[in-house]
């Protein structure tokens, strides 16, 4: 297995992951460069369908729809904030959660979640928690990057269709 078969392979089990069913991808252009060809992903979560296109190949396909699902979802373990990366966790408060709960409505109630830093180990998405690593609340500067990031998300966000 490559290593983007194994990143492909740990975007879909963290897809899995969230509880989406009916993870389908693909491409919408014949005879173009691959980055042109319009790559989609969609999975059925809850009954909704969740979906990420215009992304540039299978594997940003796959990985953008994880982070649609996961963002602002809770560890099932510890129950922090999912953060994909050290970057930190985004957060969109009164939002639903992939877990069928709801973010609390204040800055100060998603704070006190804490973060839990997953870490793609081979072929698998693994929590923080389960490695030792503490869930602690989110210091100020934590805060900082969380908004910060959920700016940088939304700008950069690709087009849901339902
Ligand atoms: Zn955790």
């Amino acid at each position: 297995m490559t290593s983007a078969d194994a990143r492909l392979a740990a975007a879909v089990a963290l897809i899995g992951h969230t509880g989406a069913r009916e993870l389908e991808y693909g491409y919408l252009h014949d005879h173009v460069p691959i980055r042109q060809a319009g790559w989609w992903a969609s999975a059925t979560y809850r009954g909704a369908k969740i979906s990420v296109e215009d992304q540039l190949g299978p594997l940003p396909a796959l990985e953008a729809l994880a982070v649609r699902l996961l963002t602002g979802a809770r560890c099932q373990w510890c129950q922090g904030l999912v953060a994909l990366s050290s970057a930190g966790a985004i957060a969109y408060p009164g939002a639903a959660m992939a877990d069928g709960s709801r973010t609390p409505e204040t800055e100060e109630e998603i704070a006190a979640l804490g973060q839990c830093l997953w870490r793609l180990s081979g072929a698998r998405w693994e929590p923080g928690c389960l490695h030792g690593q503490s869930t602690a609340p989110e210091a100020p500067q934590d805060r900082a990057a969380r908004r910060r990031l959920r700016r940088e998300y939304e700008s950069t966000r690709p087009k849901a269709t339902s």
